[in-house]
């Protein structure tokens, strides 16, 4: 949970390959040591005594041995937190078991009885159910934005409105917003702003830079890459670590060493897989973009901020830096039969939840949760994450998938 990585200035790939991790700290090993343990061996009481912390502020903990107890870190959860401190430009990096708990526990950290949060309205199901369930029982005011509010987001400011919850693009459908604008807004009023920055991951978008106080991560996607590991992680300014680090040490919701591991591992290759996956993608996008426009195509919108059709694609130059391997294409006038049809007919797709993994998945899309935003997309949404498969055998699974669904039509 340490700060400041070194190499800022470099180009990303080698900040990737090299930040994080001191070899010569450990004997010249590459990586970290996984270190497995609970318990950390003081060498005599008054050392002991001076690390304790009685109070409920836990960055008074004094370091005069490094660590003290596996909750608060370990070289193995340190290396990880380092690397993306440097990333994200953040004071602090904490890791939780879950993406969702990336999401939960910064907004327990700065929502209290009586307050008032504002969440985009097109967010990560998981998020709206923590909201209206957990957040409203404990007294919290929940309210839902447009994604394309932009500087008006100000016109929903209350008195007792503590927190601006984005998340961009937006879930399934990539609603751009213009965070800068929105940041802005916030900080005038001293409401505290976070992002889930999922999407993007600190390649492509760094929300600290446009004034976002909080970056939050499921490391599960592209930082772990694989589909082999549950994590989440939240980046905070300086304004805000003290507050997210203490309900952290509070709420007892730390990051397991081997996780950390395989995260870190991950955030090695995730450049050079992230150019990939974005190549692919636009090549795909674009492809089915093309037959939209063919007499009697079945294929209606194609939802990725990258091209140049998206409503967002400005603001999306204008704020990232890169577009990731997920997006999404309508059916057009479909049925739920035809996007069943379009998912039993594909081979290389897996259907399956989550994204940012080697391997091309699929899902058909629900998004009757919506509230102001709610919309018609002209037919059955359906949610691809393409991988790093040949983009011809991908083309190949997808011409199969429509030839199906077409049939079912
Ligand atoms: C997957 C995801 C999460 C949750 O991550 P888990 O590790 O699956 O809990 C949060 N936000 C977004 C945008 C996600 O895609």
């Amino acid at each position: 949970m340490a700060g400041g990585g070194k190499g800022g200035k470099r180009g990303i790939n080698t900040q990737l390959a090299h930040s994080g991790n001191d070899p010569h700290a450990y004997f010249g090993w590459v990586n970290p040591p996984v270190v497995h343990g609970s318990t950390v061996l003081f060498p005599d009481a008054a050392t002991m005594k001076a690390t304790q912390v009685r109070n409920a502020d836990a960055t008074s903990r004094s370091r005069v041995q490094p660590y003290t107890y596996a909750t608060y870190g370990s070289p193995t959860t340190d290396a990880l937190c380092e690397a993306v401190n440097a990333l994200e430009g953040s004071a602090g990096t904490i890791l939780v078991p879950s993406g969702l708990a990336a999401v939960t526990v910064p907004l327990l950290a700065f929502l209290s009885a009586g307050d008032h949060v504002l969440i985009v309205d097109t967010v990560y199901y998981p998020t709206r159910r923590f909201a209206d369930t957990m957040l409203a029982r404990m007294g919290v005011e929940v309210e839902y934005y447009l994604p394309e509010i932009g500087a008006d987001i100000a016109t929903l400011f209350r008195d007792n409105t503590k927190v601006v919850f984005m998340e961009a693009p937006g879930s399934n459908t990539f609603e751009i917003q213009d965070v800068p604008a929105m940041t802005a807004a916030a900080k005038e009023r001293g409401i505290v702003t976070m992002i889930d920055n999922t999407w993007a991951t600190p390649l492509f978008f760094k929300p600290l830079d446009h004034g976002v106080d909080i970056s939050i991560h499921a490391a599960t996607k592209y930082p772990g890459g694989h589909s082999d590991v549950i994590m989440g992680m939240v980046s905070a300014n300086a304004a805000t670590w003290g507050q997210l680090y203490n309900t952290q040490v509070a709420l007892g919701t730390c990051g397991a060493p081997d996780d950390a591991y395989l995260v870190l591992r991950g955030l090695r290759t995730m450049g050079i897989r992230l150019e990939r996956h974005q190549k692919t993608t636009l090549a795909l996008a674009r492809w089915l973009e093309d037959m939209a426009k063919e007499p009697g195509s079945i294929v209606g919108d194609v939802l990725y901020p990258a091209l140049e059709s998206f409503p967002g694609h400005d603001l999306w130059k204008r704020d990232f830096c890169g577009a990731c391997g997920i997006f999404s294409f309508v059916i057009k006038d479909g049925t739920e039969a035809q996007a069943h049809a379009f998912l039993d007919a594909l081979e290389l797709f897996g259907l399956g939840y989550s994204w940012g993994g080697y391997e091309s998945l699929v899902t058909h899309v629900y998004l009757k949760d919506r509230t102001v935003s709610a919309r018609d997309h002209g037919g059955e949404v359906i949610r691809l994450q393409i991988g790093l498969e040949d983009e011809i055998d991908l083309r190949a699974d997808i011409e199969r998938g429509l030839a199906a669904a077409k049939a079912a039509g």
